[in-house]
């Protein structure tokens, strides 16, 4: 068996799968898609000593980085269930079932596309679904946030101090965001609030966005706003739809862990996106994995698991 299994081979599960190997414990990562989240970035500028790199060179240095080390890497396989006891078993899509000692759930998450034409095309040329990350591309220009709860509110609130202005689209008749955050954007003098729009289309020239195009759900017509940047906040998907009740989850289904990144289940750690970690960002993901493996170590040494 191995010492320690990781699902997933983003940001968290590199790091956890770096940390455990450096024990010189026998180290696994299963991951669908190595590098995550990270391979369908542009450019990344917040990771802390790294000025700037490309989400592509970023994901390859992670898993050249992870190769340095004697971790067995099972790339583009999916887990399909997890079953505890003494010792853990991870079941694969291609029938294979692992066995291990610990393990470090590190499985990320999925921004929720509208689904509208222009949204694929666009994404990363004006469309985009994390205002840490791409706000900063959009100063002084105009950009629309999608949705209306707490993530949106919030994006709407810190692009407004950066962008020239934000025009806030709503699906429903009323805002869900908590009331002092509401308070906060009505404050804002860039920030027009429209409910009751239903986006229908993101437009461009061919390049980048141009314009967006909604449908006022009290008179059924189709207006077009023109803008430089639309970010999508109408919610963030864990990819944990497969561990079912084995691992206690939020009603949003992340992975609840405390601060040393244990589940609910013993010997069973998480990390990342999948978990309940406020702000979603590699730099607190790579974190994550780092904890979530020294944990494992932790319980590892405690433990007399044959
Ligand atoms: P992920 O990166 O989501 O990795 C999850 C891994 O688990 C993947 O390898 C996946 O294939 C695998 N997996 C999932 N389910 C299974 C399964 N059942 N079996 C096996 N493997 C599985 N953050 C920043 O800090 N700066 C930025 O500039 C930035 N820009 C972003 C731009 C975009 C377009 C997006 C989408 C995100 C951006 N983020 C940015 C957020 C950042 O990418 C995430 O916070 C980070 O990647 C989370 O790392 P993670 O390892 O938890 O999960």
């Amino acid at each position: 068996p191995f010492d320690v299994l990781v699902v997933g081979g983003g940001p968290a599960g590199a790091a956890a799968a770096i940390y455990a190997a450096r024990k010189g414990i026998r180290t696994g990562v299963v991951a669908e898609r190595f590098g995550g989240q990270v391979l369908d970035t542009m450019s990344i500028e917040n990771y802390i000593s790294v000025q700037h790199t490309e989400g592509p060179a970023f994901a390859a240095a992670l898993e050249a980085h992870v190769r340095d080390y004697d971790v067995d890497i099972m790339n583009v396989q999916r887990a399909e269930e997890l079953i505890p006891g003494k010792q853990i078993q991870l079941k694969l899509a291609n029938g294979a079932t692992l066995k291990t000692k610990s393990l470090i759930l590190a499985t990320g998450a999925r921004w929720r596309e509208l689904g509208v034409p222009g949204e694929a095309e666009y994404r990363n040329k004006g469309v985009a679904y994390c205002p840490h990350c791409d706000g900063p591309l959009y100063k002084g220009k105009d950009v629309a946030v999608i949705g209306g709860g707490n993530s949106g509110v919030e994006a709407a609130i810190d692009l407004a101090g950066i962008v020239n202005h934000v025009t806030l689209l709503e699906f429903g008749d009323a805002l869900r965001a908590d009331d002092v955050l509401q308070r906060k954007l009505t404050s804002l003098p860039n920030v027009t609030v429209i409910k009751m729009a239903q986006t229908t289309e993101v437009i461009g020239d061919g390049s980048k966005v141009t314009a967006l195009r909604y449908t006022d759900r009290n008179t059924d017509e189709s207006h077009e706003i023109a803008l430089d940047g639309i970010f999508v906040q109408i919610g963030l998907v864990p990819n944990n739809e497969w561990l079912g009740d084995v691992v206690k989850r939020t009603k949003y289904g992340e992975i609840e862990i405390d601060e040393r990144g244990q589940t609910s289940v013993p010997g069973v750690f998480a990390a990342g996106d999948a978990t309940t970690v406020p702000y979603k960002q590699i730099i607190i993901a790579a974190g994550q994995g780092a904890t979530a493996a020294l944990s494992a170590f932790d319980y590892l040494i405690r433990t007399s698991v044959e």
